[in-house]
């Protein structure tokens, strides 16, 4: 008996993910290796989580509060919205999936940037929708383009803000005319996994839409700047109707015990927080300087990462760097991202880039 699989299933690529440190130590026998390829914080997890973490272990015989009602609770007080308004997912990225099993039938339409996070598209496919995709302008989000893009069929329209892999930020006078324009029956989901590097005060205040009742859901995550990503936990801010709806098809216990506690505690650690942000501002500025010096021109970056065009094959660069222990991503064509890490990864980065792009 063959397998039955549904086409758009079968076309799906699995993610490809960065590759871990372990397993490039594996194959080029290299014993110092960089990982600036997943954003992560290289200042590592918030201490405050780790100091929880022995304590909440010693319970791992019991299911996780599957309401997660303290770790809710803090997130509901902290911005100033009701219990129910706050959903968790095994990383925001489960979010995003329960989204499009929630609200999307077969050939429902989801808005979403060209090179902007993968999972939208691959979430939307899965759930046998259909993405429609806007080119970038100028790097940025054209959120004029998206709203037009808007049709009776469209239940999900996605703002990565600030855009993974660009970097870049669309405004709150931006994202404005757009709310002016969406209709009540698409979800406007902004993806905010790097508001806590944004400098600009353009920002926009997204959550103010969500407390005005606006069909939108602000997703954030403990993944990146707390530095958690290995306990896989994010959340999202939305309404009561639109938590009900995805609640119905959130796996109970999506968010695991550990992560509960340690999100807790990471979430009032400002200090580390506020170490990190800093950090990463300078040693951005020292990342652009050093490759400008190489005449390379990074997106202006308002997260944790800098997206720029290589000017030669990027998958090639990509590897040349692996073998001199840095890694990064390829993007597509000839563009790559790299996370901006401590100082001294940040030095050998660009030491290993010249050397290469130097050959
Ligand atoms: C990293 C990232 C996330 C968060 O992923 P988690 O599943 O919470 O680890 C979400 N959106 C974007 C754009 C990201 O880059």
């Amino acid at each position: 008996m063959s397998l039955h699989v549904h086409k758009d299933i079968a076309a799906l690529s699995p993610y490809v993910p960065g590759k871990p440190i372990e397993e490039l130590q594996r194959e080029l026998g290299l014993s110092r290796i960089i990982k600036l390829a997943s954003n992560e914080n290289p200042l590592g997890p918030s201490p405050k989580a780790l100091a929880v973490l022995a304590d909440a272990a010693r319970t791992l015989n019991r299911y996780p509060d599957g309401s997660a009602h303290r770790l809710r609770t803090a997130l509901a007080d902290r911005w100033k919205v009701s219990l129910d308004q706050v959903i968790l997912g095994n990383g925001s990225d489960e979010i995003i999936g329960m989204l499009a099993r929630a609200f999307l039938s077969p050939g429902d339409e989801a808005v979403m940037a060209d090179n902007t996070f993968v999972i939208y598209k691959m979430e939307v496919t899965a759930a046998h929708g259909v993405s429609v995709i806007v080119p970038l302008k100028d790097g940025r989000h054209d959120l004029t383009a998206m709203a037009k893009a808007v049709t009776p069929r469209t239940k999900l329209l996605f703002v990565c803000n600030p855009n993974n892999p660009t970097g870049t930020m669309v405004s709150a006078a931006e994202v404005d005319a757009l709310m002016a324009k969406v209709p009540a029956h698409a979800i406007v989901v902004f993806d905010e996994a790097y508001c806590e590097y944004v400098r600009s005060p353009q920002f926009p205040d997204s959550l103010g839409y969500v407390r005005r009742g606006r069909h939108a859901i602000v997703l954030r995550t403990f993944s990146k700047i707390y530095g958690l990503a290995g306990l896989r936990i994010g959340y999202g801010v939305t309404t009561a109707e639109i938590s009900g709806y995805l609640n119905r098809v959130r796996p109970p216990f999506n968010a695991n015990s550990l992560a509960q506690r340690a999100a807790l505690a990471a979430l009032d650690d400002e200090e580390h927080v506020a170490k990190s942000r800093a950090m990463n501002q300078t040693e951005m500025a020292g990342v652009e300087a050093g490759l400008a010096a190489l005449g390379l021109q990074p997106l202006p970056s308002e997260a944790n990462f800098l997206y720029f065009d290589a000017g030669r094959d990027g998958r090639a660069l990509f590897e040349a760097l692996l073998r001199e222990g840095v890694i990064i991503r390829h993007i597509e064509g000839t563009t790559v991202r790299v996370t901006i890490g401590l100082p001294e990864e940040n030095r050998q980065f660009l030491q290993a880039l010249k050397t290469v792009l130097g050959r």
